[in-house]
């Protein structure tokens, strides 16, 4: 040993060392704090010494100091002590301090002292802090999205289950279950579409993902609850041996969407009924004009035959008429159920100025005929290309209401205007008509499209609502003109055959 340190005291070396030190009694007082220690806990030498070590020790462990300190005076020899038995200390700020402490007897003239070493066990104490804030974090989280945790032990067949899995399962359990009676509690319903995507999962060459949605039925009042379940299964030598999963409580969302089901199925039926209704009412559209001429065909001919002034000539009309009546409706009937059930459209090139010419005249034959009927017709007019037949349907239905309308108002002379033409540029073909009837207030011109929309008294309110759709469904437009000064105008499109186009 080199000579100088043959002096050096205890005291010196005490008061040195960069550990925190000091000594105390074997009651417990302190007679010595060397200044890292001081330092460490904030107090000056004087404020410690003669009180006890146990002051600075946080309440929660005083009783562990106390122990080991007995333990050590049963045999008085130099200890510390073990890793996770470390004591927390109080500064004088009542900061925490988690210390690793070890004790060694200093025997003085019979006299036992302890000499007690204190190493401050900072980074374990950071790192515990941070795991408990991580999982003081976790368990929030689980608590604010409503997860609870459940751990399926495949080897041991052990299902762990954490407090809030329980409370959902209902009833009264204990933290861990069999897999038998874990699964005796899903509805049985259920259990067989949860077990394929276990076993999906469990399956070593598929990425161990799991996902079910199942109904558990509480087993102490027998009310069910949806769960929806995620988890992972684990893998050891290529062989699944733990699934760790979370579950969540979906009642509330699958009840939302049952009721939103049957408010969809509601509308559904309504829908249906109302296309239903429609369907009837486009039908007797179409039948009402071929019925109302057979009737007053049918008449005429009773008539003759009551006063015996039948005449073959009259007689052979009436019946044809009925004959021929009768052959339209059955026709219409049988295009406005191909339209209805929205069958290929058949089209053919039409020359529009011939259509409205058609139309015009079967509207004669149908007894609208008192009318003058001014046209403005495109010289060599491009054909388009359309149905004919539904594209007559809404020429005729048009015609007839400009006649209706102006039948209503009792007018000296009722004009048709009808303008056709083709637009530079455009691939289309206009066909403009307006009346000299009373026109259409703002409020009925909103409202003429709609199904069942009518001012007449027996009126359906079909005619332009089909017509509408007819004519869009050739790939035209029909609408209603703002603008018109005097009477009802109405424009319709319809596309030009190809080669005009
Ligand atoms: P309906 O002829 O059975 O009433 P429509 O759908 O053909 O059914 O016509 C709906 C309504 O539009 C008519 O009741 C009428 O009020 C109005 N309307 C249609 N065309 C004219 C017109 N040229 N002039 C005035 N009002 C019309």
């Amino acid at each position: 040993m080199i000579n100088a340190l043959k002096d050096l005291s205890f005291q010196v070396v005490f008061e040195a060392a960069a550990d925190a030190m000091l000594v105390t009694e074997d009651s417990g007082d302190i007679v010595s704090i060397n200044p890292s220690a001081q330092q460490l806990f904030g107090y000056a030498a004087d404020e410690l010494n003669g009180i006890a070590i146990e002051t600075l020790i946080a309440p929660q462990y005083r009783k562990q100091y106390r122990y080991y300190q007995e333990f050590f005076f049963n045999e008085p020899v130099k200890r510390s002590m073990s890793v996770g038995n470390e004591l927390v200390a109080l500064d004088r700020n009542g900061k925490e301090i988690l210390l690793e402490v070890s004790l060694s007897p200093i025997k003085v003239q019979h006299q036992l002292f302890i000499l007690i070493r204190l190493n401050v066990a900072h980074e374990r104490f950071e790192a515990e802090e941070a795991l408990r804030i991580s999982e003081e974090r976790l368990r929030l989280a689980k608590q604010a999205a409503g997860l609870g945790i459940l751990d399926y032990d495949c080897n041991r067949n052990i299902v762990y289950w954490d407090k809030q899995v329980r409370e959902l399962w209902g009833g009264e359990h204990s933290e861990t279950v069999s897999y038998e009676e874990f699964v005796a509690m899903i509805h049985p319903e259920d259990r067989a579409a949860r077990q394929t995507a276990i076993d999906y999962a469990m399956d070593p060459t598929s990425n161990g993902e799991f996902r079910a949605e199942y109904r558990v039925i509480n087993p102490s009042n027998n009310a069910e609850r949806w769960i929806s379940a995620m988890g992972r299964v684990y893998f050891e030598n290529g062989c699944a041996n733990r699934l760790v999963g979370v579950t969540r409580d979906v009642t509330e969302q699958k009840n939302a969407q049952k009721k939103l089901q049957a408010h969809r199925d509601e509308a559904e039926n309504i829908l249906k009924q109302q296309v239903a209704a429609r369907t009837a009412s486009a039908i007797a559209h179409e039948l009402n004009q071929p019925l109302a001429a057979i009737s007053a065909y049918s008449e005429v001919l009773l008539h003759a035959l009551h006063n015996d002034t039948t005449n073959s000539d009259s007689l052979e009309r009436a019946l044809k008429g009925c004959v021929e009546q009768a052959q339209r409706a059955g026709r219409s009937l049988h295009e406005l159920l191909a339209f209805l059930q929205k069958g290929e459209l058949v089209t053919e090139r039409l020359n529009l100025n011939d259509a409205i010419n058609e139309a015009l005249s079967i509207l004669c034959n149908d007894g609208y005929e008192k009318f003058c009927a001014v046209l403005h017709l495109e010289k060599n007019l491009p054909a388009v290309q359309c149905n004919h037949t539904q594209v007559q349907k809404a020429l005729l239905n048009l015609f007839r209401n400009a006649v209706e309308a102006m039948r209503a108002v009792n007018l000296p002379t009722l004009t048709i205007e009808t303008a056709v033409q083709t637009v530079a540029g455009a691939s289309v073909a206009i066909v403009t008509i307006q009346d000299s009837g009373p026109g259409l207030d703002q409020t009925t011109a909103k409202r003429i499209f709609e199904p069942f929309f009518t001012t007449k008294p027996t009126g359906i309110g079909m005619g332009l609502a089909i017509s509408y759709a007819l004519i869009e469904a050739n790939g035209g437009q029909l609408w209603v003109d703002p603008d018109a000064k005097s009477g009802a105008k109405f424009h319709l499109t319809l596309p030009l055959a190809p080669d005009h186009a």
